[in-house]
């Protein structure tokens, strides 16, 4: 797909705060610094669409962006934060988990994972409820330019086992480097496929 068009349309508090839900919705999220804005931006070719290294801690918000007047992109708050206190964590989960559930329009979450790390905990965590919730999810690792290609694919073997631990069948696996630009047009392929535009 190519872009033409990437605007921001609004920042929301809520999930009743979102846009009309009358265009498809993709959504992206992961763990704070999982390198989510810098892939915003290398999709939608952008240099600063998706504000990059937030600080953590922060009013949390949904953000929309409107891409090529047909679909939605929607960046999620980054989930986990370490340095918060465990009833804000708990408000950035509700504002999440309702937003996801009650997002009518919301075809595919994108869960974003660093290819650096094995599978961390919160993640696994949060791809069960997806499950279990009956969200349809596709992981993306970041910052495969970090890794030589053999390392990266180990990685990405070792997640892979361990989701077949408890899933019968695994996501779609999208390796991205937002540094490298690369990836990113299979996430927009597939996009641009679960959609007649
Ligand atoms: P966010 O908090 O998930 O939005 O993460 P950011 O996009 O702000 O990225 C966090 C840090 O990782 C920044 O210092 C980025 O420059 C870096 N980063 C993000 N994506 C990549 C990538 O593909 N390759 C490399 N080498 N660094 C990246």
């Amino acid at each position: 797909m190519q872009i033409k068009t990437a605007e921001f349309v609004k920042s929301s508090q809520k999930w009743q705060e979102c846009p009309e839900p009358n265009l498809p919705e993709y959504a992206f999220i992961g763990r704070s610094n999982v390198g989510k804005s810098s892939l915003i931006n290398a999709m939608m070719n952008h240099k600063d669409l998706a504000k990059t290294s937030q600080t953590p801690g922060k009013t949390q918000l949904i953000n929309h962006f409107l891409v090529n007047e047909n679909w939605y992109l929607t960046d999620l708050p980054g989930y986990g934060y370490a340095k918060v206190s465990k009833s804000l964590r708990k408000d950035f989960e509700k504002l999440i988990t309702n937003y996801i559930l009650n997002r009518k329009n919301l075809v595919n979450l994108f869960v974003l994972v660093d290819i650096r790390h094995t599978p961390q905990k919160i993640d696994l965590e949060f791809m069960q409820w997806c499950g279990e919730s009956g969200v349809p999810f596709s992981i993306v690792f970041t910052k495969a330019d970090k890794l030589k290609p053999g390392a990266a694919e180990k990685n990405v073997g070792i997640y892979k086992n361990d989701l077949l631990q408890t899933w019968e069948e695994l996501p779609d696996l999208y390796i991205t480097s937002a540094e490298k630009k690369t990836g990113g047009d299979l996430i927009l392929d597939y996009i641009q496929k679960t959609n007649d535009f």
